[in-house]
């Protein structure tokens, strides 16, 4: 099973797509994820999409597309992927139907008060990208991530004139995305709006969609 969620930054589409991933068996790909460790390790590519990332813009579509068609040809994707963060643009929706057939797109929603809210608490751990929410889910010790011990910070892209880039960029890309996909029938609204604590509600949508596919 081929899924993709869309939706805006902060809205809870990783997290979700880590529960998917579990429950499921199915690698959770997260564009974000691996441009920043790119990025990180001062790769080719990295060094092309850190000024786009820094400035909360998109990468060009090119080089996010090669980077998930080589993902996707892994042998752990041959029973299916959770795609988190890609297609972004309606020609990178294209160009995945070019090598992966959807079965199902989740399109998180949220007002954009709650997720400027969760997006700008957020703290991530700089060794294996937990993420915590300083009022919402902070970790134990302040600054530490209580899974592996590695110093928790806030993204660059994370701070409020970056957060509120990055949704006007979201804003204008999703409509044609959308469009897209609900012609092509493959659309399901999730709603997304309730607290981190209810995040059960939300997992338990995408699934009775899942079971019905
Ligand atoms: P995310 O963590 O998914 O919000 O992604 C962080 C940043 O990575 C975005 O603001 C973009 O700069 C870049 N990025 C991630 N996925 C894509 C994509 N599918 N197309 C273009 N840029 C992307």
């Amino acid at each position: 099973m081929n899924i993709v969620l869309l939706g805006p930054p902060g809205v809870g589409k990783g997290t979700v797509a880590g529960i998917l991933s579990q429950k499921y068996g199915l690698p959770h790909i997260s564009t974000g994820n691996m441009l920043r460790e790119a990025v990180a390790k001062g790769t080719a590519l990295g060094k092309k999409a850190k000024e786009f990332m820094d400035a909360g813009q998109l990468v060009p579509d090119d080089l996010v597309t090669d980077l998930v068609k080589e993902r996707v040809s892994q042998p752990d994707c041959k029973n299916g992927f959770i795609l988190d963060g890609y297609p972004r643009t309606s020609a990178q929706a294209k160009a995945l139907q070019q090598f992966a057939a959807i079965d199902a797109v989740f399109d998180f929603k949220a007002p954009f008060k709650t997720i400027v809210e969760r997006i700008s608490g957020r703290r991530t751990c700089r060794k294996c990208n937990a993420t915590y929410h300083v009022r919402y889910s902070p970790p134990k010790k302040d600054g530490v991530c209580d899974k592996c011990g590695g110093e928790l910070v806030q993204r660059s892209d994370e701070k409020p004139d970056i957060i509120t880039e990055r949704l006007k960029v979201y804003e204008q890309q999703n409509k044609p995305l959308i469009d897209y996909y609900r012609n092509e029938q493959l659309l399901s609204e999730i709603d997304a709006s309730y607290h981190i604590t209810e995040i059960g509600r939300i997992v338990d949508q995408c699934v009775s969609v899942i079971s019905r596919t």
